[in-house]
């Protein structure tokens, strides 16, 4: 089977997820908890936003004709207060003092603001012309009753939220979460609480990995650790393909006890790929049994967490609902010179300084390997691509936040 280029495996998890993923079932949300759910259905406005002429400044409603010479002495009618309905309509040489939200009076079409403005008594001078429009923001402007608003398969952030809100979504219908199984192998794996032995090593990679899952939206059921063994990697395994997704760590090398691949076709997994051009995480399966995907990740705990990052995120995305399922690359600045031998694409750990594009990006020492402790300390993955071999101190190169 060939090795594939990074972006040919993310092509394929896409299209091969795709291809059996069903739709989710749905479920209402109060609004607050629905931050990082898939909306499930279009939203629609339920009026024309905005649902009046609102004013968007504190000063004076004015047809603009009539501050087309300033300064200009207009008669006012009154106040309207935002909350409150209009009670006044404009003739020629009238003004309605207004406050920022409170609905426009009829004819208006632009209000001058109060910095602009002389009060005495019952009328006002104002200083400033100003264009029709400005300031008032006519009824529907921003969106017409029955315009879908937001599409089902978005990823509800704040954004989403304060729509959600201004259009009365109180309930939000949201896809179930994916229930993704998270299967550790390996004789050497106790679990965290237990006190191993110098030989011995704690389960680090199912934590990390339900981590990885619910910031993905999924719910993660841990299975109990099987040992490097066939009838019981088989028989967690199969308890595993119940979930919408099964992903397994460690055991997928060339070792003489990596059983994964093995027990895998014994099920009759359809294979799709076994081997990536990347690092960490070369070793990684992805295949399918039945319906159900599966990602063998490699054991190394780094390993697991960058595949799980641009592999298997995907399958969490899309067996949610979701309609996309993107990798948030930016440009940073690198602080020193960095070269590698460009056969495949390299994931560093890495650290940015200062907050604009022009980040400076600094790699960890140990370079992105598989050290834990160093990894811990990055706050981003530098992605050294497959085609290129140089980077000089000063150079653009991309990296993705954690
Ligand atoms: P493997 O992919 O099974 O060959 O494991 C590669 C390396 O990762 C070995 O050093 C394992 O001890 C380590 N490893 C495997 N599984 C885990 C796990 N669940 N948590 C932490 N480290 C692991
Ligand atoms: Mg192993």
């Amino acid at each position: 089977m060939s090795l594939l280029r990074f972006e040919e495996a993310r092509a394929t998890v896409f299209e091969r997820v795709r291809e059996t993923a069903r739709r989710p079932a749905v479920e209402h949300v109060p609004l607050d908890s629905s931050l990082g759910r898939v909306l499930a259905q279009d939203i629609h406005a339920d009026r024309n936003y905005p649902p009046f002429n609102r004013s968007a400044r504190d000063g004076f409603a004015v047809i603009s004709s009539d501050v087309a010479n300033v300064p200009a002495t207009l008669e006012v009618l009154g106040e309207t207060r935002a909350g409150e309905p209009s009670r006044f309509s404009l003739q020629a040489g009238q003004t309605v003092e207004i406050m920022t939200g409170a609905p426009g009076p009829e004819n208006s079409d632009a209000v001058v603001m109060v910095e602009y403005s002389e009060r005495t008594g019952e009328s006002v001078t104002l200083h400033r012309s100003i264009a029709p429009g400005r300031n008032l923001i006519p009824a529907g402007t921003e969106v017409q009753q029955g315009d879908r608003v937001l599409v089902s398969g978005t990823r509800i952030g704040y954004p989403a939220i304060a729509l959600l809100g201004t259009v009365g979504c109180a309930d939000v219908p949201v896809f179930r979460r994916p229930e993704v199984a998270i299967l550790s192998t390996g004789d050497e794996v106790l679990p965290v609480d237990a006190q191993p032995e110098s030989y011995q090593i704690r389960n680090s990679n199912a934590h990390s990995l339900a981590a990885q899952v619910r910031r993905r939206g999924g719910v993660p059921r841990i299975l109990p650790v099987a040992k490097d063994q066939l009838d019981e990697t088989r028989r967690l395994v199969e308890d595993g393909l119940r979930s919408d997704l099964l992903l397994l760590s460690g055991g997928v090398s060339m070792g003489k006890h990596d059983l994964v691949e093995g027990v895998l076709g014994g099920l009759g997994a359809e294979i799709f790929f076994t081997r990536v051009r990347i690092q960490p995480g070369k070793p990684l399966v992805f295949c399918r049994v039945g319906d159900t995907p599966v990602f063998g990740l490699p054991g190394n705990p780094l390993s697991t967490m960058v595949t799980f990052e641009v592999f298997a995120s995907i399958a969490v995305d899309l067996l949610g609902g979701a309609r996309s399922s993107n990798l948030r690359f930016q440009k940073a600045t690198l602080a020193s010179a960095y070269r590698h031998k460009p056969v495949l694409t390299r994931f560093l750990g890495a650290r940015l300084h200062g907050e604009y594009s022009n980040a400076l990006v600094r790699l960890h020492k140990g370079e992105g390997s598989g050290d834990v402790t160093a990894f811990a300390q990055a706050d981003c993955l530098m992605v050294a691509t497959e085609g290129r071999a140089k980077w000089s101190a000063g150079d653009l190169i991309d990296v993705m936040r954690l």
